[in-house]
Protein backbone atom coordinates (compact mmCIF):
# COMPACT_ATOMS: atom_id res chain seq x y z
CA UNK A 1 0.00 0.00 0.00
CA UNK A 2 1.37 3.08 -1.22
CA UNK A 3 -0.44 6.39 0.30
CA UNK A 4 0.94 9.64 -1.68
CA UNK A 5 0.99 13.35 -1.03
CA UNK A 6 -2.45 14.80 -1.33
CA UNK A 7 -2.44 18.58 -1.82
CA UNK A 8 -6.01 18.49 -2.41
CA UNK A 9 -8.35 21.67 -1.40
CA UNK A 10 -10.75 19.94 -0.07
CA UNK A 11 -11.98 17.07 0.64
CA UNK A 12 -8.28 17.18 1.45
CA UNK A 13 -5.91 15.06 3.47
CA UNK A 14 -6.43 13.35 6.64
CA UNK A 15 -3.49 12.11 9.31
CA UNK A 16 -2.60 8.29 8.40
CA UNK A 17 -2.75 8.31 12.52
CA UNK A 18 -6.83 9.24 12.72
CA UNK A 19 -7.17 7.14 9.13
CA UNK A 20 -5.44 3.90 10.90
CA UNK A 21 -7.30 4.15 14.57
CA UNK A 22 -10.26 4.58 12.17
CA UNK A 23 -9.43 1.38 10.09
CA UNK A 24 -8.87 -0.62 13.34
CA UNK A 25 -12.17 0.62 15.23
CA UNK A 26 -14.47 0.31 11.69
CA UNK A 27 -15.47 -3.67 12.34
CA UNK A 28 -16.05 -3.40 16.24
CA UNK A 29 -16.33 -0.08 18.16
CA UNK A 30 -14.42 -0.72 21.20
CA UNK A 31 -16.02 -4.20 21.45
CA UNK A 32 -19.12 -3.25 20.79
CA UNK A 33 -19.42 -5.14 17.62
CA UNK A 34 -20.96 -2.66 15.34
CA UNK A 35 -19.09 0.42 13.55
CA UNK A 36 -19.87 3.87 14.50
CA UNK A 37 -21.50 4.48 11.42
CA UNK A 38 -23.77 1.91 12.47
CA UNK A 39 -24.57 3.22 15.45
CA UNK A 40 -27.90 5.35 16.64
CA UNK A 41 -27.28 9.15 17.48
CA UNK A 42 -28.54 8.77 20.36
CA UNK A 43 -27.08 5.57 22.11
CA UNK A 44 -24.62 6.24 25.02
CA UNK A 45 -21.75 5.33 22.82
CA UNK A 46 -22.07 7.93 19.86
CA UNK A 47 -22.87 10.71 22.54
CA UNK A 48 -19.92 9.89 24.43
CA UNK A 49 -17.90 10.45 20.68
CA UNK A 50 -20.05 13.37 20.43
CA UNK A 51 -19.05 14.58 23.73
CA UNK A 52 -15.87 13.94 23.71
CA UNK A 53 -15.04 15.90 20.37
CA UNK A 54 -16.74 18.93 21.60
CA UNK A 55 -14.51 18.74 24.84
CA UNK A 56 -11.67 18.14 22.41
CA UNK A 57 -12.21 20.74 20.31
CA UNK A 58 -13.11 23.45 23.02
CA UNK A 59 -9.88 22.69 24.63
CA UNK A 60 -7.84 23.18 21.41
CA UNK A 61 -9.21 26.35 20.98
CA UNK A 62 -10.09 27.60 24.43
CA UNK A 63 -13.60 28.31 23.89
CA UNK A 64 -15.04 30.38 26.64
CA UNK A 65 -17.86 29.30 28.16
CA UNK A 66 -20.08 31.49 26.78
CA UNK A 67 -19.99 30.34 23.33
CA UNK A 68 -21.65 26.96 22.31
CA UNK A 69 -20.28 24.23 19.95
CA UNK A 70 -22.40 22.88 16.80
CA UNK A 71 -22.00 20.21 14.78
CA UNK A 72 -24.54 20.32 11.64
CA UNK A 73 -24.57 19.77 8.36
CA UNK A 74 -25.37 21.50 4.51
CA UNK A 75 -21.69 22.65 4.06
CA UNK A 76 -19.84 26.00 4.47
CA UNK A 77 -22.45 27.06 2.10
CA UNK A 78 -25.29 26.59 4.10
CA UNK A 79 -23.93 29.09 6.74
CA UNK A 80 -24.09 32.20 4.03
CA UNK A 81 -28.02 31.47 4.76
CA UNK A 82 -28.42 30.54 8.29
CA UNK A 83 -25.56 33.36 9.47
CA UNK A 84 -28.14 36.37 8.00
CA UNK A 85 -31.53 34.19 9.10
CA UNK A 86 -29.95 34.14 13.03
CA UNK A 87 -28.74 37.38 13.24
CA UNK A 88 -30.91 39.69 11.40
CA UNK A 89 -34.25 39.57 13.99
CA UNK A 90 -33.67 42.64 15.49
CA UNK A 91 -33.37 44.23 11.17
CA UNK A 92 -29.94 46.21 10.50
CA UNK A 93 -27.61 45.20 7.19
CA UNK A 94 -24.99 42.72 6.94
CA UNK A 95 -21.79 43.84 6.50
CA UNK A 96 -19.28 41.90 4.61
CA UNK A 97 -15.28 42.37 3.91
CA UNK A 98 -14.48 40.87 0.26
CA UNK A 99 -11.93 39.29 -0.48
CA UNK A 100 -12.43 36.96 -3.27
CA UNK A 101 -14.83 34.36 -4.60
CA UNK A 102 -16.36 32.70 -1.25
CA UNK A 103 -16.71 35.98 0.39
CA UNK A 104 -19.03 37.12 -3.06
CA UNK A 105 -20.54 33.70 -2.35
CA UNK A 106 -21.29 34.46 1.59
CA UNK A 107 -22.21 38.15 -0.08
CA UNK A 108 -24.60 36.65 -2.67
CA UNK A 109 -26.55 34.49 -0.26
CA UNK A 110 -27.37 37.21 2.21
CA UNK A 111 -28.36 39.67 -0.69
CA UNK A 112 -30.70 37.03 -1.90
CA UNK A 113 -31.94 36.65 1.32
CA UNK A 114 -32.23 40.85 2.69
CA UNK A 115 -31.72 42.46 -0.93
CA UNK A 116 -29.07 44.68 0.34
CA UNK A 117 -25.79 44.74 2.28
CA UNK A 118 -22.78 46.82 2.90
CA UNK A 119 -19.50 46.18 1.70
CA UNK A 120 -17.30 47.46 4.25
CA UNK A 121 -14.36 47.35 2.24
CA UNK A 122 -13.07 45.21 -0.29
CA UNK A 123 -9.78 44.07 -1.87
CA UNK A 124 -11.22 43.87 -5.49
CA UNK A 125 -9.30 47.01 -6.41
CA UNK A 126 -6.14 45.02 -5.57
CA UNK A 127 -7.54 41.63 -7.65
CA UNK A 128 -7.95 40.17 -4.41
CA UNK A 129 -3.82 40.12 -3.72
CA UNK A 130 -3.47 42.23 -0.36
CA UNK A 131 -6.53 41.86 2.88
CA UNK A 132 -8.29 45.34 3.38
CA UNK A 133 -5.96 47.27 5.93
CA UNK A 134 -8.32 47.64 8.75
CA UNK A 135 -8.22 51.47 8.82
CA UNK A 136 -10.05 50.81 5.24
CA UNK A 137 -12.76 48.98 6.68
CA UNK A 138 -16.05 51.35 7.04
CA UNK A 139 -18.91 49.70 8.76
CA UNK A 140 -22.55 51.43 7.80
CA UNK A 141 -24.29 52.76 10.21
CA UNK A 142 -26.74 49.99 10.42
CA UNK A 143 -24.28 47.37 10.32
CA UNK A 144 -25.82 44.01 11.98
CA UNK A 145 -22.49 42.06 11.77
CA UNK A 146 -19.41 41.83 9.85
CA UNK A 147 -18.68 39.04 7.64
CA UNK A 148 -15.24 37.92 6.55
CA UNK A 149 -13.37 35.02 5.40
CA UNK A 150 -10.17 34.32 7.28
CA UNK A 151 -8.75 32.62 4.10
CA UNK A 152 -9.98 33.08 0.46
CA UNK A 153 -9.02 28.65 -0.24
CA UNK A 154 -8.79 29.68 -4.13
CA UNK A 155 -7.42 33.17 -3.86
CA UNK A 156 -4.75 31.92 -1.66
CA UNK A 157 -5.41 35.15 0.68
CA UNK A 158 -5.31 34.93 4.42
CA UNK A 159 -6.18 38.24 6.89
CA UNK A 160 -3.19 38.15 9.27
CA UNK A 161 -5.40 39.95 11.59
CA UNK A 162 -8.97 39.88 13.29
CA UNK A 163 -11.11 42.91 11.93
CA UNK A 164 -12.11 44.82 15.08
CA UNK A 165 -10.48 45.93 18.18
CA UNK A 166 -9.29 43.55 21.04
CA UNK A 167 -11.56 45.51 23.34
CA UNK A 168 -14.61 44.23 21.32
CA UNK A 169 -15.92 43.85 18.08
CA UNK A 170 -15.81 46.11 14.73
CA UNK A 171 -18.18 48.90 15.16
CA UNK A 172 -19.91 51.31 13.58
CA UNK A 173 -19.16 54.73 12.67
CA UNK A 174 -21.26 56.15 15.90
CA UNK A 175 -18.69 53.49 17.80
CA UNK A 176 -21.46 50.86 18.77
CA UNK A 177 -19.90 47.40 18.28
CA UNK A 178 -21.35 44.63 16.34
CA UNK A 179 -20.54 40.94 16.11
CA UNK A 180 -17.95 39.57 13.91
CA UNK A 181 -18.81 36.34 11.96
CA UNK A 182 -16.09 34.37 9.95
CA UNK A 183 -15.83 31.64 7.20
CA UNK A 184 -12.93 29.51 8.94
CA UNK A 185 -13.39 26.55 6.70
CA UNK A 186 -9.73 26.64 5.20
CA UNK A 187 -8.10 27.73 8.16
CA UNK A 188 -9.78 26.88 11.40
CA UNK A 189 -7.16 24.63 13.76
CA UNK A 190 -4.70 26.03 11.50
CA UNK A 191 -3.03 27.79 14.82
CA UNK A 192 -3.97 29.49 18.19
CA UNK A 193 -7.61 31.85 18.01
CA UNK A 194 -8.57 34.21 20.69
CA UNK A 195 -12.49 32.95 20.05
CA UNK A 196 -13.95 35.59 22.29
CA UNK A 197 -12.99 38.27 19.10
CA UNK A 198 -15.77 36.76 17.38
CA UNK A 199 -19.34 36.39 17.60
CA UNK A 200 -20.04 33.31 15.06
CA UNK A 201 -17.53 30.81 13.97
CA UNK A 202 -18.27 28.52 11.16
CA UNK A 203 -15.85 26.15 9.29
CA UNK A 204 -17.07 22.87 6.94
CA UNK A 205 -15.18 20.24 7.84
CA UNK A 206 -13.50 18.91 4.62
CA UNK A 207 -9.97 20.77 5.44
CA UNK A 208 -8.68 20.65 8.69
CA UNK A 209 -11.75 19.13 10.60
CA UNK A 210 -12.57 15.70 9.28
CA UNK A 211 -14.27 14.60 6.12
CA UNK A 212 -17.27 16.17 4.12
CA UNK A 213 -20.43 16.06 5.34
CA UNK A 214 -19.80 18.11 8.75
CA UNK A 215 -20.03 21.92 9.70
CA UNK A 216 -18.64 23.03 13.00
CA UNK A 217 -20.37 26.54 14.20
CA UNK A 218 -19.21 28.14 17.18
CA UNK A 219 -21.52 30.90 18.34
CA UNK A 220 -21.40 33.12 21.46
CA UNK A 221 -24.81 32.68 23.70
CA UNK A 222 -26.29 36.27 23.74
CA UNK A 223 -26.66 35.79 19.53
CA UNK A 224 -28.69 32.36 19.97
CA UNK A 225 -32.11 34.89 20.67
CA UNK A 226 -31.87 37.36 17.37
CA UNK A 227 -32.97 35.22 14.70
CA UNK A 228 -35.86 35.98 11.75
CA UNK A 229 -39.12 34.94 12.46
CA UNK A 230 -39.13 33.12 8.98
CA UNK A 231 -35.84 30.60 9.15
CA UNK A 232 -36.35 26.89 8.58
CA UNK A 233 -36.13 25.22 11.98
CA UNK A 234 -32.99 22.97 10.81
CA UNK A 235 -31.19 26.66 10.50
CA UNK A 236 -31.92 27.67 14.19
CA UNK A 237 -28.54 28.33 16.49
CA UNK A 238 -30.57 28.19 19.23
CA UNK A 239 -32.09 24.77 18.04
CA UNK A 240 -29.44 23.08 17.54
CA UNK A 241 -27.54 24.07 20.77
CA UNK A 242 -30.75 23.11 22.78
CA UNK A 243 -31.25 19.82 21.07
CA UNK A 244 -27.07 18.89 21.26
CA UNK A 245 -26.94 19.09 17.65
CA UNK A 246 -29.57 16.21 17.32
CA UNK A 247 -32.36 18.19 15.62
CA UNK A 248 -32.40 15.42 13.43
CA UNK A 249 -29.81 12.89 12.20
CA UNK A 250 -26.90 14.05 12.60
CA UNK A 251 -23.21 13.43 10.25
CA UNK A 252 -22.13 10.79 12.75
CA UNK A 253 -19.55 9.29 10.90
CA UNK A 254 -17.69 12.45 10.17
CA UNK A 255 -18.33 14.02 13.63
CA UNK A 256 -16.38 10.70 14.61
CA UNK A 257 -13.68 11.54 12.32
CA UNK A 258 -13.32 15.02 13.48
CA UNK A 259 -13.16 13.73 17.09
CA UNK A 260 -10.07 11.06 15.99
CA UNK A 261 -8.57 14.29 14.63
CA UNK A 262 -9.13 16.83 17.50
CA UNK A 263 -7.31 13.88 19.69
CA UNK A 264 -4.44 13.74 16.97
CA UNK A 265 -4.15 17.33 17.25
CA UNK A 266 -3.89 17.07 21.02
CA UNK A 267 -1.80 13.86 21.70
CA UNK A 268 0.15 13.62 18.22
CA UNK A 269 1.05 17.68 17.04
CA UNK A 270 0.93 18.29 20.96
CA UNK A 271 -1.64 21.52 20.42
CA UNK A 272 -2.27 24.24 18.23
CA UNK A 273 0.63 26.24 18.83
CA UNK A 274 2.96 23.05 17.45
CA UNK A 275 0.05 22.98 14.78
CA UNK A 276 1.18 26.82 14.46
CA UNK A 277 4.54 26.58 14.09
CA UNK A 278 4.81 23.56 11.80
CA UNK A 279 2.24 25.65 9.34
CA UNK A 280 4.85 28.40 9.65
CA UNK A 281 7.18 26.31 8.55
CA UNK A 282 5.53 24.09 5.89
CA UNK A 283 4.32 27.78 4.53
CA UNK A 284 7.69 29.28 4.64
CA UNK A 285 9.50 26.94 2.72
CA UNK A 286 7.09 27.04 0.04
CA UNK A 287 6.70 30.67 -1.07
CA UNK A 288 10.72 30.88 -0.81
CA UNK A 289 11.12 28.13 -3.79
CA UNK A 290 8.27 29.41 -5.42
CA UNK A 291 10.33 33.31 -5.01
CA UNK A 292 13.57 31.76 -5.81
CA UNK A 293 12.80 29.98 -8.27
CA UNK A 294 12.72 31.28 -12.45
CA UNK A 295 9.47 29.38 -13.38
CA UNK A 296 7.13 29.79 -10.57
CA UNK A 297 5.29 32.84 -9.73
CA UNK A 298 2.92 33.59 -6.59
CA UNK A 299 0.48 36.84 -7.12
CA UNK A 300 -0.18 37.49 -3.16
CA UNK A 301 1.73 40.43 -1.16
CA UNK A 302 3.42 39.36 1.35
CA UNK A 303 1.87 39.36 5.09
CA UNK A 304 -1.25 38.34 3.08
CA UNK A 305 0.02 35.37 1.49
CA UNK A 306 -2.22 32.40 3.45
CA UNK A 307 -0.59 29.30 5.10
CA UNK A 308 -2.98 26.86 3.73
CA UNK A 309 -3.43 27.26 0.17
CA UNK A 310 -0.99 27.76 -1.72
CA UNK A 311 -1.82 29.15 -5.71
CA UNK A 312 1.36 29.53 -8.23
CA UNK A 313 1.63 29.94 -11.92
CA UNK A 314 4.08 28.79 -14.29
CA UNK A 315 5.91 31.49 -16.21
CA UNK A 316 5.21 29.11 -19.21
CA UNK A 317 1.38 28.36 -19.05
CA UNK A 318 2.29 25.38 -22.21
CA UNK A 319 4.13 23.52 -19.75
CA UNK A 320 0.95 23.24 -17.04
CA UNK A 321 -0.27 19.74 -18.49
CA UNK A 322 3.54 18.06 -18.20
CA UNK A 323 3.94 19.64 -14.83
CA UNK A 324 0.27 18.25 -13.53
CA UNK A 325 1.38 14.51 -15.11
CA UNK A 326 5.07 14.68 -13.96
CA UNK A 327 3.83 15.63 -10.54
CA UNK A 328 1.26 13.10 -10.21
CA UNK A 329 3.12 10.02 -11.55
CA UNK A 330 5.84 11.13 -8.88
CA UNK A 331 3.00 10.67 -6.24
CA UNK A 332 2.26 14.33 -5.51
CA UNK A 333 -1.35 14.70 -5.66
CA UNK A 334 -4.07 17.56 -6.60
CA UNK A 335 -1.95 20.18 -7.46
CA UNK A 336 -4.59 22.00 -9.93
CA UNK A 337 -5.57 25.60 -9.63
CA UNK A 338 -9.17 26.00 -8.99
CA UNK A 339 -11.45 25.74 -12.06
CA UNK A 340 -12.28 29.25 -11.82
CA UNK A 341 -8.42 30.18 -11.67
CA UNK A 342 -6.53 28.13 -13.36
CA UNK A 343 -2.46 27.47 -12.62
CA UNK A 344 -1.82 25.23 -9.36
CA UNK A 345 -2.58 25.21 -5.85
CA UNK A 346 -0.74 23.32 -3.53
CA UNK A 347 -2.69 23.07 -0.04
CA UNK A 348 -1.04 22.20 2.97
CA UNK A 349 -3.71 21.84 5.92
CA UNK A 350 -2.79 20.39 9.21
CA UNK A 351 -2.37 16.59 8.00
CA UNK A 352 -0.17 17.50 4.87
CA UNK A 353 3.22 16.69 6.44
CA UNK A 354 6.40 18.60 6.19
CA UNK A 355 7.97 16.04 4.22
CA UNK A 356 4.85 16.38 1.79
CA UNK A 357 6.10 19.81 1.39
CA UNK A 358 10.02 18.62 0.82
CA UNK A 359 9.23 16.27 -2.15
CA UNK A 360 6.81 18.77 -3.51
CA UNK A 361 9.66 21.42 -3.11
CA UNK A 362 12.33 18.64 -4.40
CA UNK A 363 10.06 18.02 -7.78
CA UNK A 364 9.53 21.60 -8.78
CA UNK A 365 13.11 22.53 -8.60
CA UNK A 366 13.82 19.39 -10.45
CA UNK A 367 11.31 20.07 -12.84
CA UNK A 368 12.36 24.01 -13.46
CA UNK A 369 15.78 22.53 -14.42
CA UNK A 370 14.73 20.28 -16.82
CA UNK A 371 11.78 22.02 -18.32
CA UNK A 372 11.86 25.61 -17.30
N1 LIG B 1 -15.93 28.86 2.44
C1 LIG B 1 -14.66 28.56 2.15
C2 LIG B 1 -13.58 29.48 2.59
C3 LIG B 1 -14.37 27.39 1.44
O1 LIG B 1 -13.11 27.08 1.12
C4 LIG B 1 -15.43 26.54 1.04
C5 LIG B 1 -15.20 25.25 0.29
N2 LIG B 1 -14.06 25.10 -0.39
C6 LIG B 1 -16.73 26.92 1.35
C7 LIG B 1 -16.95 28.07 2.07
C8 LIG B 1 -17.90 26.08 0.94
O2 LIG B 1 -17.89 24.91 1.66
P1 LIG B 1 -18.91 23.74 1.39
O3 LIG B 1 -18.51 23.10 0.12
O4 LIG B 1 -18.71 22.87 2.60
O5 LIG B 1 -20.26 24.33 1.35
Amino acid sequence: MTRHYNFCAGPAALPAAVLERARDEMLDYQGRGLSVMEMSHRSPEFVAIAEQAEADLRELLAIPDNYRVLFTQGGASLQFSAVPYNLLGQGGRPNFLNTGIWSKKAIAEARHLVGDVHVAASSEGNGHSAVPRQEEVVLSDDAAYLHYTANETIGGLEFDYIPGSKEGGPRRPDGTEVPLVCDMSSSILSGPLDVSRFGVIYAGAQKNIGPAGLVVVIVRDDLLDQARGDMPSLFGYKTLSEAGSMVNTPATYSWYLAGLVFDWLKSDIGGLAAMDALNARKAAKLYAAIDESGLYANPITLGSRSRMNVPFVLADASLDAAFLAEAEAAGLLNLKGHRSVGGMRASLYNAVPEAAVDALIAFMADFEKRRG
